[in-house]
């Protein structure tokens, strides 16, 4: 079987968050399942580039609006990533440094559907599966039924996954001049409230669609910025599946980016040393236990309620407890962690940006990773917390509410809240702290958590069947 997978990220090539995270895994452990899985993304100017080995495998063109473009595929030589990765190339559209945010991010993201769908057709290359990452890649499943262009792959069975059903690649109907010719009597299909919405057609042409959680499916129902309706009308065909982790590159005992690596033997250990190594030089004191939050600043993440947070549970706790923050994305949310930074230096340090290294040695580091999100598709960053034998405290919502068992029911492990308010998250931090305290408990759940399984092997197992099904 083979399949092909279209994202507009990637790890390592590319990530600003989880939709990165699972297309630079699922299809390595897929391929160790056994089937020929593909990934196709757009072409950037990063360090992953130029430091492997790409061949340019294709060259065409294609006509979008009065742009007349020459596209390339490379594809990287050696399959390092365990699966093949196609990039494409357009000359001042698909070689940017940056993978979003450009004023011309429809006409890039267009540009890139086309030309992967006039490649595979060109090259006759048709794959058992095509499935699809979020609205970037939202079109490809319309294209291949109502696309003259691209009637080579008309039939071939489509997936389509939301990773996030808050960005929905909205485009006023002028821009379908800049679209490949499509059979017009069809528009209904691309139209939602009156506009193009790339991630509402996504839903509506993918033979199957799936959510990265089963929690998360259940609340875009009530809850999808716009689509719940449309959502809800196609629950027939979808399915929710949670995601995994790379436990190659998340192995806290073979991890090079932390100072000391561990394994659920030595954690208490292992974890002492990478936190005493990551104060080192601040003012937070090591003995302390260290709450951390990694993410961007977005409403969804609760990022907004990150201050708050911490200065009730200073106030309550009477600075039991410090805090580091790793993110960025919203300046007043900046400005006000700098502000308690400045008032308590001894109990917050913070890194604004992004930065994948200290990610890895914040996780190895923390005692508690707080998420306090209003939306979470699925989080990654519990799991990874969790295989670095960090506590999760976390709004019991989405992904967070399937992967987190409460502490205080049988067999629990984490922390869990009901309400996105510093008052529930603080109520939940002072929870926590009863379990710090308890060095006999903290150790045997901190080594159970380490333990426990979020491999992608069997999500990936997951996903092989339903292309069967569709194959079938
Ligand atoms: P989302 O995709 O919604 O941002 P996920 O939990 O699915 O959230 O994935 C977040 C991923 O991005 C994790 O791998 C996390 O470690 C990483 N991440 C988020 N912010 C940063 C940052 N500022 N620096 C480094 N890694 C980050």
């Amino acid at each position: 079987m083979q399949v092909f997978h279209f994202a507009a990220e990637c790890y390592p090539l590319a990530k600003v968050g989880g939709l990165a995270d699972v297309v630079g895994a699922l299809p390595k452990y897929q391929q160790k399942a056994g089937i020929a899985a593909s990934v196709v993304v757009p072409y950037y100017q990063r360090p992953f580039v130029r430091e492997y080995v790409f061949e340019r495998i294709y060259q065409g063109r294609l006509q979008q609006g009065s742009h007349d473009y020459t596209y390339e595929i490379w594809k990287e030589a050696n399959d390092i990533l365990g699966f093949a990765l196609f990039l494409i190339k357009i000359p001042g559209l698909l070689d940017r440094e940056e993978i979003y945010c450009y004023p011309d991010e429809d006409e890039q993201f267009l540009a890139f559907q086309h030309a992967a769908l006039d490649w595979l057709c060109s090259a006759h290359i048709r794959p058992d599966i095509i499935h699809c990452h979020d609205h970037h890649t939202g079109l490809i499943p319309f294209y291949i039924e109502h696309a003259p262009k691209f009637v080579f792959l008309k039939g071939t069975p489509t997936v389509g996954t939301i990773h996030n059903g808050q960005y929905q690649g909205w485009m006023p109907w002028p821009m379908a001049s800049l679209m490949p010719a499509f059979d017009e009597w069809k528009w209904g299909l691309l139209d939602w409230n009156g506009i193009i919405n790339r991630l509402g057609a996504l839903v509506k042409c993918s033979w199957v669609y799936t959510t990265v959680s089963a929690g998360y499916l259940d609340e875009l129902f009530q809850q999808a910025n716009g689509l719940e309706s449309l959502l809800a009308h196609e629950r027939g065909k979808a399915h929710g599946i949670i995601n995994g982790i790379d436990q190659d590159i998340w192995d806290s005992s073979l991890d090079e980016w932390i100072a000391e690596r561990f394994s659920a033997n030595n954690r208490t250990e292992g974890k002492r040393k990478n936190k005493k190594k990551l104060l080192k030089g601040s003012l937070l004191d090591d003995k302390l236990p260290l709450l951390v939050f990694i993410g961007r600043f977005a409403l969804e993440k609760g990022a907004d309620l990150i201050p708050e947070i911490i200065e009730l549970a200073l106030h309550r706790l009477e600075g039991q407890v410090n805090f580091f923050v790793l993110g960025s994305g919203n300046p007043k949310i900046e400005s006000n962690l700098y502000a308690i930074k400045d008032r308590f230096p001894q109990h917050l340090d913070m890194h604004i940006g992004y930065n994948e290294r200290l990610a890895h040695q914040l996780y190895a580091s923390a005692d508690f990773l707080l998420m306090p999100s209003r939306v979470e598709p699925c989080g990654l960053n519990q799991l990874y917390a969790m295989r670095y034998g960090a506590f999760p405290i976390v709004r019991a919502t989405g992904g967070l509410k399937d992967t987190v068992k409460d502490i205080d029911v049988e067999n629990g492990y984490g922390i869990l809240f009901q309400e996105a308010n510093a008052e529930e998250a603080v109520e939940a931090i002072e929870r926590s702290l009863m379990l710090w305290k308890s060095a006999a408990k903290k150790s045997r759940i901190g080594k159970k958590i380490m333990e426990l399984d979020f491999s992608w092997d069997k999500s990936a197992s997951q996903y092989i069947e339903l292309y069967k099904k569709l194959i079938d």
